[in-house]
């Protein structure tokens, strides 16, 4: 058997060990005589399985007291309404902070429901950096940002000073990749395919003082955090098997140091990574420093005419994957290479992209 490095941004990789371990207890979980996809979600075997992923997301990520996690589905996107439809009750307005796509989704869906004000925006720029919003004040039920924007490799080095107005954060593409204080958030959401276990599960902490029996007239039952919250996600059936494989996944950040040792390690991974685009003749890092991500490195290479450009680009991912490195090329709007680089992705596979960049530049650097 081989395996290849994959860099995609999501679904993305998972640990070698955690996909193991599910393999083994495939057939048999635990002397069930089922497998965790079968078994009922009411059952003896599955309630410690939901307790304890809830358990190791409190430990691993220092959640306080008065905040509730839940498993929920339909994604981050989901979210993108949930947040407006829950948040969005006492002034009927919000202040979006725009940093690309995943922002602009949200903020759109938003002024579906509510008055949205975008507060400050890198579009000057083509989002390659985050703009210094250091003090929030207004007459606003939230405050919303993107906290790693996947897709232009961007990521927050400071959290936004909001005061008394709730600060809601999308940390799909960072979430468990650093520490995080979470008391300075009202909410935060992570969609699972990118740092957490596969697709199919989204992770919402919300403190208990924005979850709501009174959403905008006309919320589905399935969009209220209430209804979740109540039921300790477990409402209708939730995604049985994902929140099993998360439960995998944080065990895993846990032998491995906690979000303090993510930091450790990507920090490494990334530095690395950087330093190489940043002293490469041929290729360099779009994201500005002072706002680059740990977990999304977009880069292209020298070549300037885009129809050249867009030629070099499809070889290089071709080259690459034809050496096991996979899903290189960057996100489909914004073209040139991505390499995600998430928790499970090891110091080993940021060498081996290195190596074959190195060689790719020689063999093309005219
Ligand atoms: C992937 C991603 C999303 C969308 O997640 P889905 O689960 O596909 O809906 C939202 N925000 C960010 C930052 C992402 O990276």
């Amino acid at each position: 058997m081989s395996r290849v490095y994959n860099f995609s941004a999501g679904p993305s990789c998972l640990p070698e060990e955690v996909l193991k371990e599910a393999a083994e207890e495939m057939l048999d979980y635990q002397g069930s005589g089922q497998s965790v996809m079968e078994m009922s979600h009411r059952s003896s075997y599955y309630k410690p399985i939901i307790q304890h992923a809830e358990a190791q997301v409190r430990k691993l990520m220092n959640v306080p007291d008065n905040y509730k996690v839940l498993f929920l589905q339909g994604g981050g996107s989901t979210q993108f309404a949930m947040v407006p439809l829950n948040l969005g009750i006492k002034k009927g307005r919000a202040a979006y902070i725009n940093t690309g796509i995943w922002s602009n989704k949200a903020l759109k869906e938003a002024k579906k429901f509510i008055d949205v004000d975008v507060i400050a925006s890198s579009e000057d720029k083509g989002f390659c950096y985050i703009p210094q919003v250091q003090k929030v004040t207004g007459d606003y039920d939230y405050v919303y940002v993107c906290f790693n924007n996947t897709i232009k490799g961007t990521h927050y080095e400071y959290i936004p000073d909001t005061g008394d107005i709730p600060l809601v954060a999308d940390i799909s593409s960072c979430i468990l990749s650093e520490p995080l204080d979470i008391s300075k958030f009202g909410l935060v959401f992570a969609g699972a395919q990118k740092n957490l276990g596969p697709a199919g599960v989204t992770l919402v902490i919300i403190r208990e003082d924005l979850i709501t029996d009174t959403p905008l007239k006309g919320t589905p039952t399935m969009l209220c955090y209430k209804t979740h919250a109540d039921d300790g996600s477990m409402f209708n059936t939730p995604p049985c098997y994902c929140i099993y494989m998360v439960g995998k996944v944080l065990d895993w950040i846990e032998k491995n140091g906690g979000a303090e040792g993510m930091a450790k390690r990507n920090r490494e991974k990334a530095e690395l990574f950087y330093n190489y685009l940043d002293a490469s003749p041929y290729y360099h890092a779009t994201a500005e420093k002072g706002s680059r991500s740990l977990m999304n490195i977009p880069f292209l290479t020298k070549e300037t005419d885009p129809e050249k450009a867009d030629a070099i680009n499809k070889k290089f991912v071709a080259a690459a994957a034809a050496k096991g490195l996979i899903n290189l090329a960057g996100h489909r709007t914004v073209g040139g290479m991505r390499a995600s680089i998430y928790n499970a992705m090891g110091l080993d596979g940021v060498k081996a992209l290195i190596a074959f960049m190195d060689e790719f530049a020689k063999e093309n650097l005219a």
